[in-house]
């Protein structure tokens, strides 16, 4: 963002990235920061948040600590699949659109093929045809079926929804990946059991977003079939996503889950989205595009409002998905935050 190049006084609505560092997570790394500790996550706190992510999920799952999204998504997926192999994904899919084809590098060329489907949402009928359109040794063969909760479009797979996945794809012989960068805006929105949109439902491994939860830094990698963990730690290493002071990415960790702050702060953010979404739906020529149930709202603006917006000094992007300007909640927006832009917003649309 060449525009981008002073710490904001005011909050923007680009995306929850743009958001700091919780308290919560703060206050874990400060008391990890206390004195030495052993290195590449031989550490007392790794083995903590390891812990923590097991109570969490219920479930004797294998942990994992990388440094961003893109990283925890290929690696993840590379571990799913030999270079042969294809992935199934949503066409706007992060995976596809917004990793620099890390996916394909990491699998030593693994092929995305691309679903359609409304809202964000894979379609089961076009996953399965996807897989038996061909069945030659030509076709790069599926393997892995990924999916993103909440989606890129800010929708969300309901229980039944990604249960009905997960059967589909273990009669096509489809192992499961959840990109989950948005994963406790999620577990909030639904108000269900982690478990029950994880492992209950066939997925294989979650990559748990931490960043824009409110983490400086840092998602987990969590294999719930442990098997395909096998030698991940190596992957990790040979990748350059091994930390060195790991205590220092999986600290905040302790804090979110400990403190219950994941779910509460990512409950904030949606609460947040869905204040601005009844805000706009008010200003006449405003559109909705999706059914806002995460942290963001898509909204459709009439011709001239983007840039008198982006004149006003307000960051926000409308190429994710399939357009319209996209606003973005996080832990730290505040209602004030909403007001001053949906003021704008309705000042710029009666010019
Ligand atoms: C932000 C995001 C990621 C992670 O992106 P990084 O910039 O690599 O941390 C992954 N998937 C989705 C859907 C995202 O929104």
């Amino acid at each position: 963002m060449n525009n981008c190049t002073t710490t904001e006084r005011r909050n923007q609505f680009a995306s929850d990235n743009y958001a700091g560092i919780c308290p919560e997570a703060w206050q874990a790394m400060e008391e990890a920061n206390r004195g030495y500790a052993c290195s590449y996550g031989d550490d007392t706190w790794t083995e903590r948040a390891c812990r923590l992510l097991r109570d969490t999920f219920e479930t004797d799952c294998e942990v994992f600590f990388v440094f961003n999204g893109t990283a925890a998504n290929s690696l993840a997926l590379a571990s799913l699949c030999q270079s042969y192999h294809s992935i199934i994904c949503h066409e706007t899919s992060h995976i596809e659109t917004d990793e620099c084809g890390a996916a394909e590098f990491f699998s030593n060329g693994t092929k995305i093929l691309l679903v359609p489907g409304p809202h964000g949402k894979v379609d089961p009928d076009a996953v399965e045809h996807t897989v038996k359109r061909r069945l030659d040794i030509h076709y790069p063969k599926p393997k892995v079926l990924s999916i993103t909760q909440a989606t890129e479009l800010g929708t969300l797979y309901s229980v039944d929804e990604l249960r009905e996945l997960g059967h589909l794809a273990r009669r096509l012989d489809l192992r499961v990946h959840m990109d989950g960068a948005r994963f406790a805006n999620a577990v909030a929105a639904l108000g269900v059991h982690p478990s029950e949109i994880t492992w209950k439902a066939g997925v294989d491994v979650l990559c748990f977003g931490g960043t824009k939860n409110g983490m400086a830094v840092g998602e987990a990698v969590v294999f719930f079939n442990r098997e395909l963990a096998r030698e991940f730690d190596y992957r990790c290493k040979q990748a350059g996503q091994l930390a060195s002071k790991m205590r220092f990415l999986a600290a905040p960790w302790i804090g979110m889950l400990e403190s219950g702050a994941w779910l509460t702060r990512s409950a904030h953010a949606n609460a947040c989205a869905a204040r601005l979404e009844a805000r706009l739906r008010d200003i006449p020529g405003v559109g909705i595009r999706f059914p806002r149930q995460a942290n963001s709202v898509f909204a459709d603006l009439p011709p001239g409002v983007v840039d008198a917006l982006h004149g006003l000094g307000w960051h926000f992007y409308t190429f994710i998905g399939s357009g319209g300007a996209r606003f973005m909640c996080s832990w730290e927006t505040s209602d004030q935050d909403i007001d001053l832009l949906a003021t704008d917003i309705a000042g710029c649309c009666n010019r």
